[in-house]
């Protein structure tokens, strides 16, 4: 067979698609971000980020550095093992500590990411849990789908955010199986927020345990960052909270917290967490500080909620549709593959703003969008920037608008 001949036409089959991912290359300028330097063909540009999911700009907070550079310092570079052979360090015991706080639980699980955090305990509960099934949203993320997918375990989707559907597919199941109720908060394509609370009594009834996304909340809601289920005063409800150190925690990794036994049967059982080299002890002690700020700094909460309404202020002002959700994603909604490229394109070339084109898969054809992330760290130069330019290439695509509120 030419292997490399089939990769090529599979990849072309791509490109006529428009589904074909083209990286931007990004240099950003700690104490400057949202700046950073993109290299293109031509050479190099300076451009402003509206898509980062360092939704804070803790990746270059004072203090994540600071704990990072001290502990790169002291300790070197790598774990030099995984968690069970020499990985375990005092700075992944702390931070464990300090995850299993941030949401009221018993004990917490470091993982390599939130996608392997993901993976690996949904696969084990749902594989280990006798007969269990699993009740997973329709949005879910993909490091959830590939978990359940991997263990083999009965699934069934229920329609997104629909309590109704929820409840019909427990009721038909038998009372005595173990159940798990998988979900996010915050759906990071929609922004939209899942009702917690009514998730959890219906699963409560039906004896389901609940496994909750909150890789779009973490640090960002809740008085100490611990999410929408802390804002909603329902973390105790959750019987697994998981997370990222890689978004509003500005640093890399994932998490799970939990009840001791749980933690420790993950622990215990997940391959993905057994057999892989531990984070670095640096990276372990930068998302360590970026929890702790976060706890007891309410600051660059309150300032992200109002960039985020700044932003969609200016968006209906010039009637740019976008989707009225309840969270910290504009999703600005374009409706056309290719004009949603063009806009990105022309976004990074004449305005010096990188916005990602959302396409098909990520997103259903027909709901092509951009998705702003606003940030503490956007000033409002940089806001009249991208409006503008917005506005300009809106009318240049004659794309549609929504009618402007008289004010
Ligand atoms: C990004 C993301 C993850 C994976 O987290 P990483 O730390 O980036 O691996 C998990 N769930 C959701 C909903 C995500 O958007």
């Amino acid at each position: 067979m030419d292997y490399d001949g089939f990769f090529s036409a599979e990849l072309e089959a791509l490109k006529d698609e428009g589904n074909y991912r083209w990286f931007a290359e990004l240099e950003r300028k700690r104490g400057a971000f949202p700046r950073a330097v993109n290299r293109h063909e031509g050479g190099t540009r300076d451009i402003t980020v509206w898509c980062s999911n360092d939704y804070l700009g803790m990746g270059q907070h004072p203090d994540v550095l600071a704990a990072m550079h001290d502990a790169l310092d002291a300790t070197g570079a790598g774990a030099g093992g995984t968690r069970n052979i020499s990985g375990t360090t005092h700075a992944h015991v702390a931070l464990e500590a300090e995850l299993a706080d941030l949401h009221g639980k018993e004990a917490a699980l470091l993982f390599t990411s939130g996608y392997v955090s993901n993976w690996a305990a949904l696969g084990t509960l749902a594989a280990r849990l006798p007969g269990c099934v699993v009740l997973s949203d329709a949005g879910n993320h993909a490091s959830m789908i590939e978990g359940i997918r991997h263990s083999r375990a009965q699934k069934l989707i229920w329609k997104h955010n629909d309590l109704v559907d929820l409840e019909a597919k427990l009721a038909a199941l038998p009372a005595d199986c173990p159940k798990i109720v998988a979900f996010e908060s915050v759906y990071s394509m929609e922004g939209d927020i899942a009702p917690i609370e009514a998730i959890c009594d219906i699963a409560d009834r039906f004896g389901a345990m609940t496994y909750l996304d909150e890789v779009h909340a973490v640090g960002l809601y809740g008085p100490r960052g611990g999410g929408i289920a802390e804002r909603e005063g329902l973390m105790d409800r959750l019987t697994v909270i998981e997370g990222t150190l890689g978004k509003a925690f500005g640093v890399m990794g994932g998490y799970i917290a939990g009840s001791a036994a749980l933690v420790d049967f993950v622990r215990s059982f997940a391959s993905g967490f057994i057999f892989t080299t531990a984070l670095p002890p640096a990276v372990a002690a930068g998302a360590c500080a970026a929890v702790r700020h976060l706890k007891q700094s309410e600051r660059e909460r309150a300032q992200h909620q109002a960039r985020v309404a700044d932003v969609r202020a200016r968006l209906d002002a010039l009637g740019i549709p976008h989707l009225d959700n309840d969270s910290h994603i504009i999703p600005v909604m374009v409706g056309d593959p290719v004009k949603c490229r063009f806009i990105s394109d022309r976004l990074m070339a004449d305005h010096g703003i990188y916005l990602q084109p959302i396409n098909y898969p990520t997103v259903p054809k027909g709901t092509e969008r951009l998705r702003i992330t606003p940030s503490p760290v956007h000033g409002p130069a940089e806001v009249d920037r991208l409006v503008d330019a917005l506005g300009d290439l809106w009318a240049q695509c004659q794309l549609a608008r929504r009618p402007v509120a008289a004010q």
